[in-house]
């Protein structure tokens, strides 16, 4: 595949940098880093296909661009028919935003008290272009799966950290708490100078 960094792609990255480099706060972030996420998918035609194709047996997940200090990552998730999520958190603030297909997301509240179960919170479908907020602030546990029964959904993921390097939960909806790390297929793309 052709390894050079997409246009759209850069232009995303170097936005993102600004931001971060000016020391963004979160809701900055989901302000003004939304704007420049919503640029990026606006448009189907940049992502390299070999970054599109799914995999039979899972959801897989491509680095797109890993900030050299580590401050945010961007990713791209890939499913196939009936593929999904379990129930997770992320730990830091992340943007979603759907560049193909159709995805499912539902959400879930914290144990009302230590050891009991989740509470099942908002369900709802993204469609291209729609952008979806988690962060431990705003809402920070939820399940995602491809609704498409029959095609196949990408998402580009914006996280506050390289999200395959940290260890997050795996929830249960009896709020039963296992490790969870989601490590990257592929890093093929070079990182974005900065
Ligand atoms: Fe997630």
């Amino acid at each position: 595949m052709n390894a050079r960094i997409p246009d759209p792609l850069a232009i995303f990255v170097d936005g993102l940098t600004g931001l971060v480099d000016g020391g963004a706060d979160e809701a900055t972030i989901f302000r003004d880093g939304r704007a420049l996420l919503a640029g990026l998918i606006a448009h189907d035609d940049w992502l390299p296909a070999a970054l599109t194709e799914p995999d039979p047996a899972n959801y897989r997940i491509h680095l797109l661009h890993r900030d050299p200090a580590g401050r945010f990552s961007v990713s791209a998730m890939v499913w196939g028919p009936g593929q999904g999520t379990p129930i997770h958190d992320h730990t830091v603030w992340g943007m979603v935003g759907v560049l193909r297909g159709r995805e499912r997301c539902e959400e879930f509240g914290l144990p009302a008290r230590p050891g009991g179960s989740l509470v099942p919170g908002h369900v709802h479908e993204l469609e291209p272009g729609d952008i979806d907020f988690v962060s431990p602030s705003v809402g920070d546990i939820h399940r995602v799966s491809n609704a498409l029964a029959g095609g196949t959904s990408v998402s580009i993921h914006v996280y506050g950290a390289d999200i395959a390097a940290i260890t997050r939960s795996r929830w249960e909806t009896d709020g039963r708490v296992t490790p969870f790390v989601s490590p990257y297929a592929s890093c093929l793309l070079p990182s974005r100078a900065s």
